[in-house]
């Protein structure tokens, strides 16, 4: 399965990305895990790209999108599938991305749209920020890519639900059920993936879910 993630800071996508990688044993493809490996190493990239890391900024398109084709032929080298974690993040890259699927002829199947409140985002990122001081997890921080999120990376959701390869997840409950609701929903599309044209695919709506079957779960912390 080709997968992407679509969801604001503190709703969980590196957790679930790590789960879906796992299950589906596909490689696990996150920028900012990538970008933040080398500001840890002090690359030359690293350094070039540190400072917007700390203000919470968008680093240059360029330099994610040469990191996802260098991840994308390693994904087709090694089976065809993968799950991306932070990018597309706005409608230039997304457009990028579409345009190297193509080329590798790996366009997404699925984009996975996880949506929470702010309140609730806000107060992951505070907890996560005393467990593993994220120099991007501070109150001012959090609301600059809050923001940043809201102004360039939601606009692209509508774009994947008029492509008919949305599928939208309510994130306000705790990891496990969030990602047992993803891993069900991804495991009963797989068998019709090869079989109906992304323009004769309908998106997907999760979000009223929870509340149908009585989810009650308090929602736990999660990393991005
Ligand atoms: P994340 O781990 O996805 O929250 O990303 C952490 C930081 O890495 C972001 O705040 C950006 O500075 C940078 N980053 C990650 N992915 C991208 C991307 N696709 N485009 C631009 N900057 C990114």
């Amino acid at each position: 399965m080709r997968i992407l993630m679509i969801a604001p800071p503190g709703a969980g996508k590196g957790t679930q990305g790590a789960l879906i990688a796992a299950h589906f044993g596909m490689p696990h493809i996150s920028t900012g895990e990538l970008l933040r490996d080398h500001v840890a190493r002090q690359t030359a990239l690293g350094q070039a790209v540190r400072k917007h890391l700390d203000r919470g900024e968008l680093v240059p398109d360029q330099i994610v999108l040469d990191m996802l084709r260098e991840a994308m032929v390693a994904a087709k080298a090694a089976g065809g599938g993968f799950v991306l974690d932070g990018i597309p993040r706005n409608m230039q890259q997304a457009r990028a991305a579409y345009e190297m699927g193509r080329e590798l002829d790996m366009t997404a199947d699925v984009a996975l749209h996880l949506q929470a409140d702010d309140g609730e985002l806000v107060r992951r990122l505070l907890a996560r920020a005393a467990l593993e001081h994220r120099s991007d997890d501070t109150a001012d921080i959090i609301a600059q890519r809050l923001a940043l999120y809201y102004e360039v990376t939601s606009p692209i959701v509508s774009w994947y639900r008029d492509r008919g390869i949305l599928v939208s997840v309510d994130a306000m409950r705790s990891a496990q059920e969030v990602g047992r609701e993803i891993l069900a929903a991804l495991e009963a599309m797989r068998p019709l993936l090869d079989h109906v044209p992304a323009q004769a695919r309908l998106s997907i709506d999760l979000t009223g879910l929870g509340e149908a079957f009585g989810a009650t779960g308090s929602p736990v912390g999660t990393s991005d």
